[in-house]
């Protein structure tokens, strides 16, 4: 998940401040309360030549995580409208040329149990209705072939992933009823630990995964779940990567080497996860990209608190709209140079770091959107093209864009979906 600017920031500093879980709530009838030219990008467009926008529209263009999710449970918003606040939106997404879109199932790590299942049910509902109600634009899928055929059709694939253990109770029945209303993935936690698994930003009391966390990477498997190793600590990371038979991914981390956030991955990690056919999804969140910016924040605990009471003030409990709120506060911190400016070229650095370190075939892209603090320049999915056009200034080949863009995690996806078959088969 990952909420706007909230969100990175309850990724990151999870206690207290805001979380996700901020987001959540509602969107944020921000309208009247925006101050004019603080959302929106004010960066020129940057130039993206006619090679890269026909690549990109002939490409299909995955985004493995998005918590517009939590906007759905606002009746005000309309994805089918262009929205002056957030990422998504229909006509946002044909702009910048998506094709695929997971949208996350996430509630904060504290709540568990039968509440969290409600919560759980009532957003993959929420998805489920959006998509019917759009049903011209967009298509529910789970597969990789569901993908290709969408876009075959001109249509955005639906897709979700579940974000946080905890979601499931502890229970694989409701794994599997998750799997059955169309989850494609399980993030195994949120930034707080799990039940049954750490996360890396929560002080550990498992050793990485339980016993019954190991069931439910298992039982994953054989559903032909995809297992997520975004947020887990290094421990829990190590026991997937042991017993996982089907490879996993990361739905939206970036690169350790270049900012030492503890939910980022090291070098080690990415080529161990690549070793075994897996992907790092790239996230676009400032607080993940660059360490320059992570150090203002952390120098500066106060701001946080301070970002934390006024998304609190604009918007109560609803966490749609604390994800958005946070994410536009967090920009005016930027724009009166309390925090510093990180460009959307950033995103770039860190594809270009994990395929040295991983090889071509397992990068791919996991903006985060709507759930966390965008960089200057990618303000919403309309500037997805910029990302190919850096890529071919860089020397990448058509083909090599491609498998960035969403070929890499359509193999994933496919891999996934036999070792199921293989396992249903008792094989
Ligand atoms: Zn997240």
């Amino acid at each position: 998940m990952s909420a706007a600017r909230c969100n990175p920031r309850n990724e990151r500093m999870k206690p207290g401040i805001m979380s996700k879980a901020r987001l959540q709530a509602g969107m944020c009838l921000l309208t009247g309360m925006v101050l004019a030219g603080t959302m929106v990008a004010v960066t020129k467009a940057d130039r993206v030549t006619e090679r890269a926008k026909q690549l990109h529209f002939s490409s299909i263009v995955v985004d493995t995580h998005d918590d517009t999710t939590q906007r759905f449970l606002d009746r005000e918003f309309d994805l089918g409208a262009r929205n002056a606040l957030g990422s998504i939106d229909i006509p946002r997404m044909k702009a910048g040329g998506l094709g695929a879109i997971f949208f996350s199932i996430w509630i904060p790590s504290k709540i568990t149990g039968p509440e969290a299942v409600k919560r759980g049910r009532a957003q993959i509902d929420a998805v489920r209705e959006q998509v019917q109600k759009h049903s011209a634009d967009l298509v529910l899928v789970s597969t990789a072939d569901g993908i290709r055929e969408a876009h075959n059709q001109g249509k955005i694939a639906a897709l979700m992933g579940i974000e946080g253990g905890h979601l499931i109770a502890s229970d694989l029945g409701v794994l599997r009823v998750y799997a059955a209303l169309g989850a494609r993935y399980m993030t195994l936690t949120h930034s707080g630990n799990a039940e049954w698994a750490d996360s890396s930003t929560a002080k550990p009391v498992h050793h990485g995964l339980t016993q019954f966390g190991k069931d439910v990477v298992r039982e994953m498997n054989r559903l032909g779940m995809i297992v997520d190793i975004s947020h887990v600590s290094d421990k829990t990371f190590a026991d997937v990567l042991e017993i996982s038979k089907a490879p996993v991914f990361a739905s939206h981390s970036d690169c350790r080497a270049i900012c030492d956030a503890p939910r980022n991955m090291s070098d080690d990690m990415i080529g161990a996860l690549a070793a075994r056919g897996g992907v790092i999804q790239i996230n676009y969140h400032v607080g993940f990209l660059s360490q320059e910016f992570r150090n203002a924040e952390k120098a500066h605990p106060e701001w946080d608190k301070a970002i934390a009471m006024e998304v609190q003030n604009r918007c109560r409990d609803r966490e749609g709209c604390q994800l958005i709120e946070g994410d536009r506060i967090t920009r005016e911190y930027v724009l009166r140079g309390d925090l510093p400016r990180v460009e959307w070229t950033k995103i770039i650095e860190h594809i270009d770091h994990a395929v040295k370190v991983a090889g071509i075939d397992h990068v791919g892209l996991g903006s985060d959107f709507d759930g966390a603090n965008m960089p200057f320049g990618m303000e919403d999915a309309t500037k997805l093209p910029q990302i190919t056009n850096a890529l071919l200034e860089r020397g990448y080949s058509e083909g090599d864009v491609r498998k960035i863009l969403g070929e890499n995690t359509l193999r994933l996806m496919a891999e996934v979906e036999r070792i199921s078959r293989e396992l249903n088969a008792g094989n």
